[in-house]
């Protein structure tokens, strides 16, 4: 008897353990489930602003086969956008590297390898950092952790090393190599004024981003956008709050 109580009691445990274990990979998928994350308060995702400014950014390079189309066509469009870097990337690339800053766009920090280990979000955005001084002799600002993934002590870590974490609001889900026209009506479909929009050079193949990039552009000048790097956006920071029929 005793022996099945004990034995029922193990099992509750087990239930129970078990329990908590999907909860925890249920908050963990919920967590890369973007873009609900990108509202972290403390983070850096729009602007409140009535101007119709979006910022492109662009993660995941230097990339030797996708970035000079990217900057092929930022240069015909006149646009200038935020490249958030890979430190390792950047090493392999320097004059990838050089030739995004010399073409007027910001460069930002995306960390060193791409980790998705919390613990080395930190350690890698001070790499990157320095691998970015010695190519450029510049130091970086905004810095976005790899899958959008934060905590309460990431968040901390990068305020101490000076950085902004920043985020997106607007998703073109290119991550997902939907079609060019996916990727189009993704970011088309829910710009707003003031908004940051998530797009990808390397990483994957980046063909489609590619081909999507300049009816993105002609589509939101059509509309009446302009376009800024996330510094620039700052600039049209409203100081009495928006009200926006479409909170996000
Ligand atoms: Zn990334």
């Amino acid at each position: 008897m005793r022996i099945v109580i004990l034995s029922r009691k193990g099992l509750y445990l087990s239930i129970m353990v078990l329990g908590l274990v999907l909860l925890g990979v249920s908050v963990r998928t919920m967590d890369w489930a973007l873009p609900s994350i990108a509202k972290h308060p403390g983070t850096y995702y729009l602007v409140q602003t009535e101007e119709k400014v979006l910022a492109l950014t662009f993660d995941d390079g230097p990339d030797p086969l996708f970035t000079g189309d990217v900057l092929d066509v930022l240069k015909e469009k006149n646009v200038k956008a935020t490249f958030f870097v890979l430190g390792m990337n950047a090493q392999d690339n320097p004059e990838l590297l050089k030739r995004i800053s010399e073409e007027g766009h910001e460069i930002a920090n995306h960390g060193y390898s791409h980790s998705y280990t919390p613990s080395k979000f930190v350690p890698e955005l001070t790499r990157t950092d320095e691998v970015l001084n010695e190519l450029l002799q510049k130091r970086t600002t905004y810095y976005r952790p790899p899958g959008g993934i934060i905590s309460e002590s990431v968040l901390a870590g990068v305020k101490e090393k000076g950085h902004t974490l920043t985020l997106w609001s607007i998703d073109s889900k290119d991550w997902q190599n939907p079609g060019p026209s996916r990727i189009i009506q993704n970011v088309v479909m829910n710009s707003f004024p003031g908004g940051i929009i998530l797009l990808h050079d390397g990483g994957e193949r980046r063909e489609q981003t590619i081909r999507a990039l300049g009816p993105i552009i002609d589509r939101l000048r059509e509309q009446g956008y302009r376009f800024g790097t996330v510094s620039e956006l700052r600039n049209f920071e409203s100081v009495r709050p928006v009200q926006k029929s479409n909170p996000r």
